[in-house]
């Protein structure tokens, strides 16, 4: 009796924190708020609809110093390694050495299932990726997240002769900032990067949706949530878009 009132009363404590439940992969569900997972060990995946709000919370833990221990990593592995994954956030994002994922978001072994391209391009190879984690692995959240300072995206503004297969990125930004840079009259350079960045976290969204008819169904069944951010390399904050 009292193991179970320990547990109310953990799950309550908990789910003032956060109102999101994990699921773990057997299919039941348990509480776990944001500073609590922390500390009694989270092993499953974010739940549908959570996402933000996990990523948002773990984005805060890396901001402030008080990143989760990872107490449940190697419980992580072994389970994963055992019956596989089950990742629950696809995210397109930058190779970009200043945006690690898992430590940008404090996530751990297992949850997220990451594509990383210089310039958070979409290919079908990507767009394959994603229709791979929805379909098999029970990904229930894709974004994508851009970042500041973007070096392809700066070099694509700039329009200068690329080598080798360079230029094929440039490329698939191009058509996301063409608009701003025919209407960017007293612009910054700063404020066009910015405005730059966002424009092509919108325009690749669009274009891995529009790719796969696959993520469409899967968005309008109400199985897939699309996120969009951007990461700010010089603050560590991540910005959600609408
Ligand atoms: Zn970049």
């Amino acid at each position: 009796m009292q193991s179970i009132i320990r547990s109310i009363g953990l799950a309550l404590a908990s789910s003032t924190l956060c109102a999101c439940v994990n699921i773990s992969q057997n299919g039941s569900s348990k509480s776990t708020g944001n500073a609590a997972a922390n500390t009694v060990g989270r092993t499953d995946g974010i739940a549908p609809g959570c996402a933000r709000t996990e990523l948002a919370a773990g984005n805060q833990r890396f901001l402030k110093g008080g990143m989760a221990a990872h107490a449940w990593q190697q419980e992580k592995v072994v389970k994963t390694g055992e019956f596989g994954q089950s990742p629950s956030v696809a995210i397109l994002s930058c190779s970009d050495s200043r945006v690690p994922l898992e430590i940008i978001f404090d996530q751990g072994v297992g949850d997220l299932f990451p594509v990383r391209t210089a310039g958070f391009v979409n290919c079908v190879e990507a767009t394959g990726t994603f229709e791979y984690g929805v379909l098999a692995l029970g990904v229930n959240t894709m974004m994508v997240l851009g970042h500041t300072k973007c070096g392809a995206v700066n070099a694509t503004l700039e329009g200068k002769p690329l080598p080798g297969s360079i230029p094929m990125i440039a490329k698939a930004i191009q058509p996301a900032v063409a608009d701003l840079l025919k209407n960017k009259k007293d612009a910054t350079v700063n404020d066009l990067m910015n405005a730059a960045v966002e424009a092509n976290v919108r325009y690749q969204m669009k274009q891995v949706m529009g790719s796969s008819e696959m993520l469409r169904k899967a968005q309008a069944d109400g199985k897939l949530t699309l996120l969009m951010a951007i990461y700010d390399v010089d603050t560590g904050e991540v910005r959600f878009l609408d």
